[in-house]
């Protein structure tokens, strides 16, 4: 089969697992909060050039900088309003952009500036994805939103954010994650927080393996109970070559294979923070080859300046990926989602299949 035209790349079903509620504002929406709020450490007013800024800001190859750029974003989504506005929009930008399914993550303890409670940030979210869902509904787009709390792996509040994350389970909240600079603050500083979450039976998927190498994914999975792995690109530091240039893989790169470990790839922002050199010697292809359970995300829309279309584009054009490739992708994060399996198993059947069956019959 031949590489999907980008129109064909936009109306395909794609699901998405892997996105930050406050890296894919839409940059005009950044510009009106901050000025109904007084905010005015903004670097620009011009929409156009805001988008610019951020870009600019979050590729200059490390995490660290990368993360510079949310104070914006962050700081004006201090108010119940601000924040159902991005997480409404999130949905109805997602929906159009052709994603069926999306999990959306967010960080509570930073939107509590202004007196919110960590309650009333999360159910003020939670509200903006009811009304986000609904309007794409309303305009053609039928998607199902999934929130993740994530608690910063840099503070010391984790088993607060995690008992948050269970509070709001029944009204929309699938899962908990930890977030942020990675060297130096491995996942098992949080254990406790991962431990209620399995009490629980709940859900965990932990940012590991994107700025830090193999420890940080051996704690994630054999210590912190990871059902999911957020990035881990640098599992291929676990995989060698014989003289043949046949790949041989270690014991984790084995069991993270084995065990069918999701991966929440994001090619373009490890591209922007360094964890790859370029999309066409991003590990997806290695990885995707030998058969793990790959998935792809933007992780941040408006700093990666990217959307499911886009990063889906050129990875099909780097390796030559077809709507088999990219079925083959979707499936796989749909079965990895931490929606109920019943409802998993309607949208691959009744949504996904069908939609790539119609495309692939054009
Ligand atoms: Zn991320």
């Amino acid at each position: 089969m031949e590489i999907p035209t980008r129109d064909q790349i936009q109306r395909a079903p794609k699901v998405l697992l892997h996105d930050h509620l406050d890296g894919g504002m839409r940059p005009q929406t950044v510009i009106d909060l901050a000025a109904e709020q007084g905010y005015v450490d903004l670097p620009t007013t011009d929409s156009a050039d805001l988008a610019k800024w951020f870009t600019r800001g979050a590729d200059r190859r490390n995490l660290v900088l990368y993360l510079e750029t949310f104070a914006h974003t962050v700081g004006v989504t201090q108010t119940k309003d601000g924040l159902s506005r991005a997480a409404a929009e999130c949905a109805e930008d997602l929906a159009a952009d052709g994603v069926v399914y999306a999990e959306i993550r967010f960080a509570p303890e930073l939107h509590t500036d202004q007196g919110l409670s960590l309650d009333e940030v999360v159910e003020s979210v939670l509200e903006g994805f009811r009304i986000g869902t609904k309007n794409a509904a309303a305009a053609g787009n039928t998607i199902v939103v999934g929130t993740l709390v994530t608690a910063m792996r840099t503070a010391a509040r984790s088993l607060e954010i995690a008992k948050l994350a269970v509070r709001h389970r029944d009204a929309g909240v699938v899962g908990f994650d930890i977030a942020g600079a990675e060297a130096g603050f491995p996942p098992t500083i949080h254990l406790d927080a991962f431990q209620l979450i399995m009490r629980e039976n709940f859900h965990i998927t932990i940012h590991a393996g994107e700025a830090f190498g193999l420890p940080s994914i051996h704690e994630a999975l054999q210590y912190c109970g990871a059902e999911r792995l957020g990035h881990g690109v640098r599992i291929v530091d676990d995989i060698t070559y014989d003289g043949d240039g046949k790949p041989i893989l270690g014991q984790l790169a084995t069991y993270v294979l084995d065990r069918r470990i999701p991966l929440e790839m994001c090619p373009t922002s490890n591209v922007n923070t360094g964890a790859a050199e370029s999309i066409e010697t991003h590990p997806i292809k290695l990885l995707r080859d030998l058969r793990f359970r790959v998935t792809m995300n933007t992780d941040n829309r408006l700093m990666s300046d990217v959307g499911m279309s886009d990063e889906f584009e050129k990875s099909c054009n780097a390796f030559n990926w077809d709507l088999t490739d990219m079925q083959w992708l979707t499936v796989n994060a749909m079965k990895s989602s931490f929606w109920p399996f019943q409802d998993r198993l309607d949208l691959i059947n009744n949504v996904i299949k069908p939609g790539y069956a119609a495309l692939m019959a054009e």
